[in-house]
């Protein structure tokens, strides 16, 4: 398994530099456009090869591209080509803000020690300083992560270039796992964690929600008024939805590791695969606007991302019937439950519960299963 990291540089730029880096840009620009242009008319010519043997010379020659630019803008335009067929949306592309792509070694390296990059132009290599946050130097000193490529950005004022490290982690293995914690999204609670001794875990969703209820009013409010002024405000709202809901997600989920390492010295995190969660709309109508403008997808892949780092698994369970299912008889009915009252009884066995915990509990109980079936067939 592999980690990967992207760490952004800011470029310390001189005006040369800035003037070559621009011209690099604009001529990577020209050229993917132009490359489009001829695989658009060759019917969306989209294998690397067949591209680059009619375009590669004029991107040398005319575009003044150095030789593994040439490629990078073959593969790019290759690749946008390959998957506008299987979406069946054959259409010419066109690259308006074009990034730049770098391989390491071969068109950019870093020397950590110095605090300066080296990267190519049309013309020549330029040395360039960066700063970097402290937060990120251990990924750029420490030599278990090795440099994958990097993207130049155009910012408002100069360059940052984004720089990816990776490093190669063991598999960690499920039937060793000595604890299950299930987490499910909560109605009342945004989640709601619980591992194998029924030791639950809740983050209450109230204030958040009230919070969030807030934002989307003012942003409603604003494009109802439209004016320009309205506009610039939106924009800035926006941004402060989105940062407010990704951090609180990585609270969440910082609590849930936390939660998941207390719990046993090889704990395993049970999700719901949450990528049909469009389909789950038997949710009454006031909560289903919550489930669905919370970013719960961003949620599970921080829980994922922070997991990985942690070597603990994550498995992804089916959430069907996880809110009506009796955890402790097995009974499946949609009366188990009292969306109004948050409650859950089981008309057979009459087991009471909160609703959202049941939820996290038949999450881990699936997970457990899951563990099960790897255990028989590798025994
Ligand atoms: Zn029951």
């Amino acid at each position: 398994m592999e980690l990967v990291r992207t760490i952004r540089l800011k470029l310390l730029v001189s005006p040369e530099q800035k003037q070559a880096l621009d011209t690099t840009l604009t001529a990577n620009r020209n050229a993917l456009n132009f490359t489009s242009k001829v695989a658009f008319q060759n019917g969306g010519l989209s294998t690397f090869k067949k591209l680059q043997q009619l375009v590669y010379r004029q991107l040398r020659e005319d575009f003044g591209l150095k030789s593994q630019m040439a490629c990078n803008v073959c593969s790019a335009v290759a690749s946008t080509y390959a998957s506008a067929k299987s979406n069946k949306r054959m259409k010419l592309s066109s690259f308006s803000h074009s990034k730049l792509v770098y391989s390491y070694n071969r068109d950019y390296t870093v020397e950590t020690d110095k605090h300066s990059v080296s990267i190519g132009t049309l013309d020549k290599r330029i040395k360039v300083p960066f700063l970097v946050g402290e937060n990120y130097l251990p990924y750029l000193l420490s030599p278990d992560w090795l440099f994958g490529s990097a993207e130049l950005v155009p910012t408002h004022k100069g360059y940052s270039l984004h720089v990816t490290v990776k490093r190669a982690i063991d598999e960690p293995n499920l039937t060793e796992c000595d604890a299950m914690i299930g987490v499910d999204r909560g109605m009342n609670f945004l989640a709601v964690a619980t591992n194998q001794d029924n030791k639950t875990m809740f983050f209450k969703g109230r204030s958040i929600k009230e919070k969030k209820a807030k934002l989307v009013r003012q942003r409603k409010y604003l494009q109802r008024k439209g004016t320009r002024s309205a506009k610039r405000k939106l924009k800035k709202l926006a941004g402060r939805e989105n940062r407010f809901m990704t951090d609180i997600n990585h609270q969440v989920a910082n609590e849930v590791i936390k939660f998941a390492k207390a719990s046993g010295s090889r704990p395993c995190i049970v999700l719901e695969d949450l990528t049909n969660i469009n389909m789950r709309t038997t949710v009454r109508l006031r909560d289903r606007y919550w489930r669905f403008s919370w970013a719960f997808g961003q949620l599970e892949s921080i829980i994922r991302y922070k997991a990985v780092a942690e070597g603990i698994p994550v498995l992804s369970v089916s959430p069907k019937y996880t809110s009506q299912k009796c955890p402790k008889c097995g009974h499946t009915e949609k009366e188990n439950r009292d969306k109004k009252k948050h409650w859950f009884e089981c008309r057979k066995c009459h087991y009471k519960l909160n609703d959202d915990l049941v939820g996290a509990r038949n999450i881990r109980d699936r997970g457990r299963e899951v563990r099960h079936e790897i255990e028989i067939t590798s025994a």
